[in-house]
């Protein structure tokens, strides 16, 4: 018994149409294709289809790769840039911070060489008062030594006579 169905037209093969139909029994009665034929065609459509489709899932695939990694290397690169946007405030605050740093230490070297010339300034004045007070005093002394030698010139004269 031959229930075979034709693929191409769905027609079920009956009991009769072996013995009553022209068409050889390799071939549906109703649309003349071949069993075979149509079977070996219809698993060559099979597998082209999947063939497709493994083509189209494999490009899918691919170009949601290279979406996930231009959408990667996009967020890279902002975050590259938002650091380096941080960087630059930041390297900004650091020479603001060392330039106020170097101002004071300078305004405070300032000061102290200032106090240094001041000091040495009063040093050298208290030393030349010094200096011109012992040059007074000696002349002083001079002038009372030569008044005792005139008076002892003179009083030597009185006793002379
Ligand atoms: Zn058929």
């Amino acid at each position: 018994m031959n229930k075979k169905k034709c693929l191409k037209c769905g027609y079920v093969r009956h009991p009769d149409d072996d013995e009553l139909s022209f068409v050889e029994p390799t071939k549906c009665p109703m649309c003349l294709a071949s069993y075979e034929l149509a079977e070996k065609e219809l698993l060559e459509d099979e597998q082209l289809r999947k063939k497709l489709d493994r083509e189209y899932e494999y490009e899918r695939t691919k170009q949601k790769r290279e979406l996930a990694a231009q959408l990667d290397s996009a967020v890279a690169r902002d975050d590259i840039l938002k650091k380096s946007r941080k960087n630059k405030i930041l390297l900004g605050t650091a020479s603001a911070i060392v330039f106020l740093i170097i101002i004071s230490v300078w305004q405070d070297h300032n000061e102290k060489v200032n106090r240094e010339e001041m000091q040495r300034q009063q040093v050298i004045a208290a030393e030349q008062a010094r200096t011109q007070a012992e040059q007074a005093r000696i002349k002083e002394e001079q002038k009372s030594a030569a008044f005792i030698e005139e008076y002892m010139r003179e009083l030597k004269k009185k006793k002379d006579t």
